[in-house]
């Protein structure tokens, strides 16, 4: 079977069957791809779309080369170095992964758009996706006031109270990005210490339109057709218009079930300083692995997905 994707090179009929398939167009899987590319190992990346999580983010002033970029204009900078590089990818969600030990191409992906791909080896790479608080009628102000995205929903909250629930630098720069839109943001943290980055922080105590609410839980949302009012666990209630919740992410891992990749007990991907997962012909990068000690940054997922691609060249040389 064939089909046909596009590169800014050319359109080019699409072979069925690679080396390598990269799953996932996150930082870890264009790591990955750019590294496969230099390698000259014949691959294929595919992605529901380029970029990943990092699009949502504000502002990125921790990545190399770049002092201050936003999440968007990074991600059309990976997409501008894939086209460059002339990458081989597809467009399109991945919802099927069988492992066939009889097989040279051991690993077959199908996709929405009903084409099956094979592989020696794959690179898995679907990052994560945003806790829920699991609090009542987190669901109804779904899109009513409640946010996972405070990047792309904070606009519509001008002058307006919201609050940030979380502790992590997602919560941090959350705050930070909203205290320049809305009159009042209020941080609440469960715990009174912050796991996010000190320089986050220390930024977020310097906004006086932000105002710390320590070793507190929401208890409830309260409103009629929007968010209105959040009870804390403490008695404490808080008056708003919008609530962002930035409480982390769940590794993105159900596509591993017809495989023998093993997880660790949060259900993240065990992998070994080769990436290789449980399964030799599957590897692992990004949010989703227990590697890196879990610190699910641009620089350390970019790491995996090189990593990945180093190992599994050592063994298409050996065989
Ligand atoms: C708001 C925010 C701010 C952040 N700020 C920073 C920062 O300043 N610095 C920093 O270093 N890190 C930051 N991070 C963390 C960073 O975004 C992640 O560490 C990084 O994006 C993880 O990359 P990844 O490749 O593992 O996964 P992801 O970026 O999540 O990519 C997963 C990819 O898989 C694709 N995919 C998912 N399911 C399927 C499917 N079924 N079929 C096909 N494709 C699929 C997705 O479309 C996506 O392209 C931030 C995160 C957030 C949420």
């Amino acid at each position: 079977m064939e089909f046909v994707i596009s590169s800014i090179h050319s359109k080019k009929e699409i072979n069925e069957k690679y080396d390598v398939v990269v799953l996932g167009g996150g930082i870890a899987g264009i790591s990955a791809s750019i590294y496969l590319k230099r390698y000259a190992i014949n691959s294929l990346l595919i992605s529901s779309e380029i970029g990943g999580l990092i699009k949502d983010a504000h502002r990125i002033e921790n990545y190399p080369g770049f002092s201050s970029i936003t999440g968007q204009e990074l991600s059309s900078n990976f997409e501008k170095q894939l086209n460059y590089l002339g990458v081989e990818k597809l467009i399109d969600d991945v919802v099927e992964i069988n492992f066939n030990e009889n097989e040279e191409y051991k690993i077959e992906l199908k996709t929405k758009n009903n084409k099956t791909i094979k592989s020696k080896y794959l690179i898995y790479a679907l990052g994560s996706k945003r806790k829920r608080l699991s609090i009542p009628n987190e669901e109804k102000y779904y899109g009513k006031g409640l946010s996972y995205c405070f990047t792309c929903d904070g606009a519509f909250f001008k002058d307006k109270i919201v609050s940030v629930i979380g502790g992590g630098d997602a919560a941090l720069t959350g705050a930070l990005y909203l205290s320049d839109i809305a009159k009042k943001v209020f941080l609440i943290h469960r715990r009174k210490e912050f796991r996010a980055e000190d320089m986050w922080i220390k930024k977020a105590k310097e906004k006086s339109n932000i105002e710390f609410i320590l070793e507190d839980e929401v208890k409830e949302i309260v409103g009629n057709d929007s968010v209105e009012k959040i009870n804390l666990k403490s008695g404490k209630k808080v008056e708003l218009n919008g609530i962002f919740i930035e409480i982390g992410n769940i590794p993105n891992t159900l596509l591993l079930k017809n495989t023998n990749v093993e997880f660790d007990d949060k259900g993240f991907v065990i992998v070994d300083s080769s990436q290789k997962t449980s399964n030799e012909y599957i590897y692992a990068a990004g949010d989703l692995t227990n590697a890196s000690q879990h610190f699910e940054q641009l620089v350390t997922s970019a790491s995996e997905g090189a990593i990945c691609v180093h190992s599994i060249q050592k063994q298409l040389n050996k065989n």
